[in-house]
């Protein structure tokens, strides 16, 4: 929405509220436009009912003592704090992805990504089942795959939650997280966490690459994920002596030099995380089966 009030006074009087509630801010977003977040003064018993500006601008008086000024809204809603995820993500022949299968909230910013990547996930397989060659139980790893990244996220944004309180005990936990923030190791911890570029999906035992989403690494075609825009398999070669004969039609097989893959060959499921890293051909038509189906003759 638009505020009258100037930046300065906003500063301030965010200032001002944050020393005992946190849930609140007002931040520019640019072209005049700002988000503002405000806690309600309840739970709304009926969902249907919108939001409405005289109760954003009631919420915010309550709490800075002014309304700024906000006027012309381009959005208006409620969110809550409610933590909760779907036991099941398939059942038969109904799976439940994003927000239907997990909510939480929206601390880090992670939500629209967890459920992009669940539908990521499962859309390939998908696919892969009305094309008739999704090998057995290819469907069944959506759910063992995609359940423990949800819970992970859930954990997380219930953490940051706890760490909001103004309370004097998590007020000591946000001044001891922000000195651990400091090191680099705990920082590359959290970021690859709230970010998910950290997931690691149980392929079992095997190569350090394996299960993980392979980073967009430059090819001497191009950038790698330019060549996955197709939606297929993806065996990246850098022996030139391995073959993906069988599976042509599913699997494309690039041959570089790429000193930055950190592997032989790495085989990617086509929602880019690494299904097989190594170099042995009986091996690599085993990982081409388990996951890409039985060859054509
Ligand atoms: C304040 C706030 C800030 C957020 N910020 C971020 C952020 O910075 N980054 C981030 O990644 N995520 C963020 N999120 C989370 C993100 O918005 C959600 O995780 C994401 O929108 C979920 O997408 P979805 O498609 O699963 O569900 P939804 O966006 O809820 O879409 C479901 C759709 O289905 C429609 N629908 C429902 N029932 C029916 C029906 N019976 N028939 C037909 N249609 C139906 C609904 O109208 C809706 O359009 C934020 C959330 C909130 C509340």
């Amino acid at each position: 929405m638009e505020v009258t009030a100037d930046p300065e006074s906003i500063t301030a009087a965010v200032a001002e509220v944050h020393k005992t509630q946190l849930r609140f801010g007002l931040a520019p977003l640019g072209d005049g436009t700002w988000r503002v977040v405000v806690p309600a003064d309840g739970v709304a018993e009926d969902r249907a009912v919108p939001a409405t500006l005289d109760d954003f601008k009631r919420q915010l008086r309550a709490f800075a003592g002014t309304d700024f000024g906000v006027h012309a809204p381009r959005w208006l809603s409620r969110f809550g704090d409610a933590t909760r995820q779907a036991e099941r993500y398939r059942v038969g022949r109904v799976f439940l992805a994003g927000d239907a299968a997990h909510i939480h909230p929206p601390t880090g910013g992670q939500g629209l990504n967890l459920g992009i990547q669940d539908a990521f996930n499962l859309g390939w397989k998908l696919a892969a089942a009305v094309d008739g060659w999704a090998p057995e139980g290819l469907l069944d790893t959506y759910e063992a795959e995609r359940h423990p990244v949800g819970a992970r996220v859930l954990e997380n944004t219930r953490a940051q939650m706890a760490l909001l309180g103004a309370e004097p005990g998590p007020t000591a936990l946000r001044e001891l997280f922000s000195k651990l923030m400091d090191f680099e190791e705990v920082n590359r911890y959290i970021t690859g966490m709230i970010t998910a570029v950290d997931v690691r999906y149980d392929l079992g035992e095997g190569h350090a690459l394996l299960g993980r989403r392979l980073r967009d690494l430059p090819l001497k075609q191009g950038r790698l994920y330019e060549l996955t825009h197709g939606g297929r398999g993806l065996l990246l070669d850098r022996t030139g002596r391995l073959s993906a004969e069988g599976w042509a039609d599913r699997v494309d097989h690039v041959v570089d030099p790429c000193e930055q893959l950190d592997a032989p060959a790495v085989l990617l499921r086509p929602d880019g995380h690494v299904a097989w890293a190594g170099e042995d051909q009986e091996d690599l038509r085993g990982a081409l089966r388990a996951w890409f189906g039985a060859p054509t003759a």
